[in-house]
């Protein structure tokens, strides 16, 4: 498939424009000053790139941003349908719009994203929750400010479900990001994977890949506002470009950006094992700037459990591809994703997770217990577990990772690192001291003494103690260097 295709055309991005123009000549009718908008997004990073274009789009608008209900004119809550716990805390925090919009009638709210793009969900909110002016799912973003314009020029509710399902890419809108100095940069969109408990392929439409030069382009404008530390986004980077003509896939894209001048460090997510490849690796291992860090989602270690969550590998192969990337990046930071009590999983089966767990010596993890989709393959497969059993299973792979994660941090006291200072203060009441946060290469968090002022910079620090979820440093003194 052409790529170019699935970028939304100039002449609609131009009628978008003209909307937005409508939406600013409207407020400044309203009001004698710049209008706000407050912006909430729950889920994953993509999310909270997508809310960096939706602000784009409000900035462009003529809105500021602050950083309260109380002083917005609009309120945009992006939302998350990857697990049924992100989907309540929606509703608990959607609920809260009622007491601002009793404050301020005037009050415009949104709801977006990829919880907002199920027509149940936007059923439920059309007749329960009457004070939440717009509803617009994923496949509607790139027309959000014709649907701001319909819902603030006739006073009435707009949902809005429709567009493109296969999904579109999105050129030409700049995102307005939090000020610091890490930041995500869209590669892809979409998935064509459909794990059978994964509803984002439902949501989010198929795999589109952003050229490499719109992706260039942009990575060079992040150095030059001043970013150092870099993610690549996309639901599955390691199949970026099969969509694209000019051949350039994954690893070729990440040695065009490492031959990018400057002093910057780039990681990406996620990457999907059965995409996985030994070039990447070499890649990762050969280019200065990627860092040497990966997150793997493995999801389970059992290769049963794995074929019915359509996962496309086996537990060997996951092993194999470790191994490699060990062998050619010795420093090699992995985290991971697991999922707990997938339909049909047996003690014994969740035994062989605890077992890869062992062989592999994650980092970290991200670990959830299943969580029932509805619309996807898994929404009503039986279980063989009851709750209970799955929660003990979950406490105990906490507690076998905690242990790992830190006999792995242990290894890194008195070792010199380098670090990027990042503003973040130590909001822990233990170990005041280290009053900074910063960042390893391995994406390790770092609390580090002497470090004020630094901020924004690379730095060396020597490590003096650690936690099961953090280091602890100091930064190399000038005379030290
Ligand atoms: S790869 Fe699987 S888990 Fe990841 S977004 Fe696609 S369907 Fe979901």
């Amino acid at each position: 498939m052409n790529k170019t295709s699935r970028v939304v055309s100039d002449e609609l991005m131009e009628i978008q424009r003209d909307y937005g123009r409508r939406v600013r000549g409207i407020y400044a009718m309203k009001m004698d000053r710049q209008p706000m908008a407050y912006t909430q997004t729950f889920g994953c990073q993509q999310n909270e790139a997508d809310t960096e274009l939706i602000r784009g789009m409000l900035a462009e608008m003529g809105f500021g941003f602050c950083d309260c209900i109380e002083q917005a004119d609009i309120v945009i809550v992006n939302t998350c349908a990857i697990r049924d716990h992100a989907e309540q805390r929606v509703y608990g925090n959607v609920g809260e719009l009622s007491h601002a919009k009793k404050n301020n009638p005037e009050l415009v709210t949104v709801l977006c994203g990829c919880m907002a793009q199920q027509a149940h969900v936007a059923e439920r909110i059309k007749n329960s929750y009457p004070y939440v002016d717009i509803v617009f799912g994923t496949h509607a973003l790139a027309r959000f400010p014709e649907i701001l314009y319909t819902c603030v020029s006739s006073h009435r509710r707009v949902f809005d479900l429709t567009g493109d399902e296969q999904g579109c890419i999105l050129e030409g809108i700049e995102p307005v990001r939090k000020e610091g100095h890490r930041a995500w940069l869209s590669i892809m969109y979409g998935c064509n994977n459909f794990c059978s408990y994964c509803v984002v392929p439902y949501v989010r439409g198929r795999e589109r890949s952003r050229t490499p030069e719109a992706v260039i382009a942009e990575f060079k404008k992040l150095l030059d506002q001043g970013y150092k530390d870099i993610t690549l986004l996309g639901q599955n980077v390691n199949s970026y470009g099969s969509d694209l003509e000019d051949g350039c896939d994954f690893p070729t894209l990440l040695e065009r950006i490492n031959a990018i001048p400057g002093d910057f460090r780039v990681r990406f997510m996620t990457s999907h094992p059965k995409d996985a490849t030994k070039r990447l690796f070499d890649v990762m291992a050969n280019c200065e700037k990627i860092c040497n860090s990966i997150h793997l989602p493995v999801q389970a270690g059992n290769d049963r459990v794995l074929r019915e969550m359509n996962r496309r590998y086996t537990s060997a192969r996951y092993l194999e591809l470790v191994e490699y990337a060990r062998s050619v990046m010795p420093d090699l930071t992995i985290t991971s994703d697991i999922i707990v009590g997938f339909p049909g999983e047996t003690n014994e089966e969740f035994q062989d997770t605890l077992r890869l767990l062992e062989q592999v010596r994650f980092d970290s993890l991200f670990t959830f217990i299943f969580s029932p989709r509805r619309g996807t393959k898994a929404w009503d497969m039986p279980d063989v577990l009851t709750k209970e059993e799955k929660q003990r299973n979950f406490e105990q792979l906490l507690e076998v990772q905690n242990r790992i994660s830190k006999e792995i941090n242990d290894t890194y006291v008195g070792r010199r690192l380098r670090v990027l200072v990042g503003e973040e203060e130590n909001d822990r009441s233990y170990n005041n001291e280290y009053t900074k946060q910063s960042r390893t290469e391995g994406f390790k968090l770092v609390y580090l003494r002497g470090a004020e002022g630094l901020e924004g910079q690379f730095v060396d620090a020597v490590i003096e103690k650690s936690s099961t979820w953090a280091l602890f440093g100091r930064a190399v003194t000038e005379t030290e260097r």
